[in-house]
């Protein structure tokens, strides 16, 4: 093929190649693929993302970007094969193209989902519950999160050119801040290809989205605190990049994914010929051989009880024996080659640190087949396995990560000493453990979780459906501790709050809810003619609420309840037992059954704007009613929420209250709502 010409996506406009241009060799045959390097103008990127991309996105309310990177997802995803394609010449499977390209695709639609269902239709994000900061209520605190109103740098590594780059991308599209993506030179084509499927989407504003083929030149001197710097690669880049004078001197936000040396323990109730022994090695094996082990969470260190240790090394070896490697473009090969010859040239040397405290076990970098394609041109080499004797005593196993297919198995007495290396790791992004014995997981996770960014468990229960170890998944967190960077992103909407501000909000009720677009208790109220139930989605406002007569609990109605419902608990049933209860004066009424007259106290019946009730939240029973009390309701729209074309989500803020004015109950109800004008 003849070589692409990578281009930059600056303020809005594409710039080929410059004086600066490099050529990027492909890992197979190590022929040109493509070139990449232009020169660029830092300051007009910044300033567009800030000016044009940051504006346009915090114009739309979270939902509206949410269904803007579900429509991106959903885009990609039609398009995908050419990526594929692409892929090959990083040396990529079809598997390994999978977690990259359906992986990276996979994760904005997950984000587009939690956005629609974890975040409001609006413009702040409200990060936990109302403060009560005073006696009476008149001075209140709430914690909010709005957008940053710079410009995210996204620095990525080149093993994961489609994944690195959208798992960045959804949390911070999501937020509302723009982003300009700096993807690793030696896969910069499969992640030039892909974003310009999404320029060509016309899905994203002006501005959102801005694409460096090459080096940053002095972008990152020109950031301000208002910006973020989301940064994977190595250690060392990540060292030098977050000490740089102007970032620190700004306290600009930098999260770093670096290299870690993850670790995976075999419990020592998993012996040859359970389950939990073959999954072991299965895993393991997996971990060494996908991307040909270029993964940042792919296991480096094996820790397995000492008497299994020799049956488990045979059963690795016997696994890696089978792997077949080659082109990956053929049916058969399970491993391609690395991303590069300078991949090559920096796992070999890193084995040969490794090698100097643990010995070769399987595979020999200078005697391997490969499977259609020139062993000297591509960027081959085998699976290598070691074993270290001394893992206390050693330190090059648990520092040295040679990013390539390579693992060193390590024994252990005790569980406490399998935790003890774990944690020589010096902070990793993921151990896991295999067992199928709960106690087991349990000291483990003590002992490691401070770490560690995530721990997999995984036995035969749940390996029908895991995910595997290696897998960082949207919904969790991914980031590690010391070593492994000490940075987080994804974990749903945790990914997005790094590109967002917490403020911490003090005044008034009627201040908050004006300023969060939701009912805070204690702030004024409306109550209108026309009962809420029959007004549609659109006519009701925030505020709006119901108050209803009152209704008299009679001993025969907690009798009634108690024998139709078969709740005869004695503290509804027994004068004597209930009032030898803390809680209770004597017989009370049930909380269903206040519950129950709350609904007969506020529904309109008739046929309406109301189409279900599908929920409540935040249900909480505040003082005993007793036969002869009399209740009543206050029924508030809280908040409102579009789901459909044809409806949308009320939630109600409900308090009941005793005839003295005492709050009895409170919830959060959920009812759908009709639209007004369906459109
Ligand atoms: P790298 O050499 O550290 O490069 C990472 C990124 O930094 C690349 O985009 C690189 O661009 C850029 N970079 C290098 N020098 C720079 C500079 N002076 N200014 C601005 N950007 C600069 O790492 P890599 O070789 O791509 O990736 C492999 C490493 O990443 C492994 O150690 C792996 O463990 C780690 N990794 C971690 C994670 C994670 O989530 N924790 C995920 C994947 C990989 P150029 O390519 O243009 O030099």
């Amino acid at each position: 093929m003849t070589a692409l010409m990578l281009e930059s996506f600056a303020a809005g406009r594409w710039v080929g190649p410059g004086s600066q241009a490099r050529t990027i060799a492909s890992a197979v045959t190590g022929d040109a693929v493509a070139m990449a390097g232009s020169d660029l103008d830092y300051q007009a990127m910044l300033d567009h993302a800030r000016t044009v991309g940051g504006p346009n996105l915090r114009a739309m309310t979270f939902h509206d970007r949410a269904r803007m990177l579900k429509a991106l997802a959903t885009w990609l995803g039609e398009r995908k094969a050419k990526l594929y394609e692409l892929s090959l010449h990083a040396g990529c499977t079809k598997a390994d193209s999978w977690i990259d390209i359906d992986g990276g695709i996979g994760t904005v639609f997950v984000f587009a989902s939690k956005g629609r269902r974890e975040m409001p239709d609006g413009h702040v994000y409200v990060d936990g519950a109302v403060e009560q900061l005073s006696r009476n209520g008149t001075f209140i605190g709430q914690h909010i999160a709005t957008p940053l109103q710079g410009a995210a740098v996204h620095i990525n590594a080149f093993n994961f050119p489609v994944w690195g780059m959208l798992e960045k991308l959804a949390p911070a599209l999501l937020a509302g801040v723009p982003a300009i993506v700096k993807p690793a030179t030696a896969t910069s084509y499969v992640a030039e290809a892909c974003f310009r499927m999404m320029i060509e989407s016309g899905i994203l504003p002006d501005g959102a989205v801005q694409f460096i083929a090459g080096g940053t030149g002095d972008l990152l001197d020109r950031l301000t605190p208002q910006d973020v710097v989301s940064f994977t690669g190595s250690a060392a880049t990540a060292l030098m990049l977050r000490s740089n004078p102007h970032i620190l001197r700004h306290s600009i936000r930098f999260i770093a994914e670096q290299d870690s040396l993850n670790a995976s323990i075999l419990g020592p109730d998993a012996t040859p010929g359970t389950p939990e022994f073959d999954l072991f090695v299965k895993e393991v094996v997996k971990e060494m051989t996908a991307k040909a082990g270029q993964k940042c969470t792919a296991i480096r260190r094996i820790i397995a009880p000492k008497p299994v240790e020799a049956d488990l090394i045979d059963a690795i070896r016997a696994k890696l024996s089978k792997t077949v490697i080659g082109d990956p473009a053929l049916e058969g090969v399970r491993m391609g080659p690395l991303a590069s010859q300078a991949q090559v040239r920096d796992v070999l040397e890193k084995v040969a640190r490794i090698g100097t405290e643990a010995e070769c076990v399987h595979g020999d970098p200078a005697a391997f087949d490969v499977e259609g394609a020139d062993a000297e041109k591509g960027a081959f080499v085998p699976p290598m396995l070691f074993r270290c004797a001394d893992p206390a005593g050693a330190s090059a196993v648990h520092e040295t990560e040679a990013f390539g297919p390579v693992s060193t198995v390590m024994a252990y007495d005790t569980l406490d000493d399998a935790v003890a290396l774990a944690n020589r790791g010096g902070g990793s992004l993921v151990m896991s453990l295999i067992t199928h014995d709960p106690a087991v997981a349990r000291q483990v996770a003590i002992g490691a979780g401070a770490w560690h960014g995530r721990i997999y468990v995984n036995d035969r229960d749940s390996m029908g459906e895991s995910t595997g170890h290696g897998s960082p998944l949207p919904h969790m967190t991914h980031g590690g501790p010391g070593r492994a960077g000490g940075g987080e992103e994804m974990g749903g909407v945790r990914g997005v709050m790094h590109y967002m501000q917490r403020t911490a909000v003090q005044g008034g009720p009627d201040m908050l809810t004006a300023i969060t677009g939701m009912f805070v208790p204690g702030s004024r109220t409306v109550e209108t003619d026309t009962h809420p139930f029959r007004r549609y989605f659109e006519d009701l406002a925030i505020g709006d609420t119901l108050r209803t007569s009152s209704r008299t609990v009679t001993m025969e109605d907690i009798e009634h309840f108690a024998h139709f419902t078969g709740d005869t608990f004695y503290a509804h049933m027994d004068e004597e037992a209930a009032k030898a209860n803390p809680f209770f004066p004597g017989r009370v009424a049930h909380g269903y059954l206040l519950l129950s007259f709350a609904a007969g106290l506020f529904v309109d019946p008739a046929p309406g704007p109301v189409l279900a009730n599908v929920g409540l939240e935040g249900l909480s029973f505040q003082k005993p009613v007793s036969a002869g009390d009399s209740i009543r309701v206050a029924l508030t729209v809280k908040r409102k929420t579009k789901r459909t074309d044809t409806y949308g989500e009320v939630r109600w803020h409900v308090v009941l209250t005793n005839q003295d004015d005492e709050t009895v109950a409170t919830y959060e109800l959920h009812t759908m709502n009709a639209y007004r004008d369906v459109t």
